[in-house]
């Protein structure tokens, strides 16, 4: 049976790191992608049991399982404009927060809000480099007139998001800087900008947060960032996928693994049969992970490798790693296990991380 295992004490201790680090200030926990994985109500049942009560999905649905769970008293950002009237129904019926990134965004928010006779309760985004959501800089008193006219609009928060907080800070801090202004002079025209949010996971570990009044989460919830920190901050890669071994058989010298034949062996070979492949989500990250030139760069040369020999790819058998032989097919691989005392029925552990294991695989927290 294959299974993702998130460990519960790993996940905590990581919500604890965060939660140091944003010292007070309120935290939204970013559940957007099936809670990254991880499971969206199961992981917005951990962050809740350890004081979080804010969340921010990307999918007005998202908001409406979330209250029918029982999580009724959480504040609910939804971190993409509305398109239809099906999502601001959602937004409505789940008391969510919907987000604001352009007028035509606030027209069309502000008309159906009307047409349900509600007032809608939403944040303004502001584009600094993402190339989303969000107003430029530069709109300010675009946004002013949402306030003065909008009246079915209730705005409390203004937020952006960075595109280059887990690599150039230079960049980064500039971004924060126009960011403000914005809050600054929407003050100065009367508007209050309510809560002022930036931070995602890299820019809480490198930035400064003082100057904003919350923080959003998700990445560092899972322990992996985008970008490297010492020690990792002593945040912990959560989760693991498990599965049976169903065969061991041994491979004769010149016998092949695996589709267009990358692996060969040169000599007789013991190996484990493991069904779990790329469409589980094994080896898929690195094509996603793509971040920085220099990673670029040693995916592309490793890459080029990859044509001649096989990804050093492993599973984990009893403790030891295998190497994976050949390529990942689409629901098996095959790895070495000469040195591995093992037989079919034997469990083995993949490293994946939740983001890319195949939605289909339970999510077991143990
Ligand atoms: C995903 C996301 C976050 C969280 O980013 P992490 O790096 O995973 O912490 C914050 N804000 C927005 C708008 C996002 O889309």
């Amino acid at each position: 049976m294959k299974a993702y295992i998130v460990e519960r004490d790993k996940l905590k201790n990581n919500i604890d790191i965060v939660k140091k680090r944003a010292a007070g200030k309120p935290i939204y926990g970013v559940i957007k992608a099936n809670g990254y994985g991880l499971g969206l109500l199961q992981l917005a049942r951990v962050l809740r049991d350890e004081g979080i009560d804010r969340f921010a999905v990307t999918e007005p649905s998202d908001a409406i399982r979330l209250r029918m769970a029982g999580f009724i008293d959480e504040e609910i950002l939804v971190m993409r404009p509305v398109v239809s009237e099906a999502d601001v129904s959602d937004i409505i019926d789940a008391h969510a927060v919907a987000t604001i990134g352009s007028y035509d965004d606030a027209v069309l928010l502000s008309g159906l809000a009307e047409k349900h006779a509600e007032v809608v309760e939403a944040h303004i985004k502001i584009d600094t480099g993402m190339g989303r959501y969000g107003f430029v800089p530069a709109e300010t008193e675009r946004i002013a007139q949402i306030y003065r006219y909008m009246k079915r609009i209730s705005i409390t928060g203004l937020y952006t998001h960075f595109n280059c907080a887990f690599g150039s800070m230079k960049k980064t801090n500039a971004q924060l800087e126009s960011f403000l202004a914005v809050a600054d002079r929407l003050r100065e025209s009367g508007c209050n900008p309510g809560c002022v949010h930036a931070a995602n996971s890299s820019f809480l570990f490198r930035g400064d947060i003082s100057r904003t009044d919350a923080v959003r989460v998700g990445s560092a919830f899972l322990g992996r960032l985008p970008c490297r920190l010492k020690n990792n901050a002593g945040l912990q890669p959560v989760g693991y996928a498990r599965c049976e071994v169903v065969q061991v058989r041994w491979l004769r010298e010149g016998q092949t693994v695996g589709y267009g034949a990358a692996y060969t062996a040169k000599k007789a070979v013991r190996v484990a049969v493991i069904p779990f492949g790329y469409a589980d989500g094994f080896g898929v990250a690195r094509a996603n992970d793509i971040f920085r030139f220099r990673d670029r760069l040693r995916y592309l040369l490793h890459d080029v490798r990859g044509l001649f020999s096989a990804r050093r790819m492993t599973v984990t058998i009893h403790g030891r790693r295998a190497p994976v032989l050949g390529h990942i097919g689409m629901v098996h691989c095959v790895a070495d296990v000469s040195s591995i005392q093992c037989e079919p029925g034997d469990e083995a552990v993949i490293e994946v991380s939740p983001v890319y294991a195949n939605s289909a695989i339970e999510r077991i927290y143990e």
